[in-house]
């Protein structure tokens, strides 16, 4: 449709392998709720993970 879709995606912390849910165009950093270690940073429009995703929810 041309339409960007959002999406929520599973992803795995590369430190701990706590998994949680976080949002693929989420507008700040998040963290590992374990951990603390960073798994997105903001970049304007989709987010850069640096974490594994394990399951793409849509
Ligand atoms: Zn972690």
């Amino acid at each position: 449709m041309g339409i960007k879709k959002s999406k929520f995606v599973r992803v795995k912390c590369p430190d701990c392998e706590n998994t949680q849910i976080i949002f693929d165009h989420a507008s700040t950093t998040v963290k590992c709720l374990v951990c603390g270690r960073t798994l997105s940073e903001p970049t304007g429009g989709r987010s850069k993970v640096k974490a594994e995703v394990v399951e793409i929810l849509e």
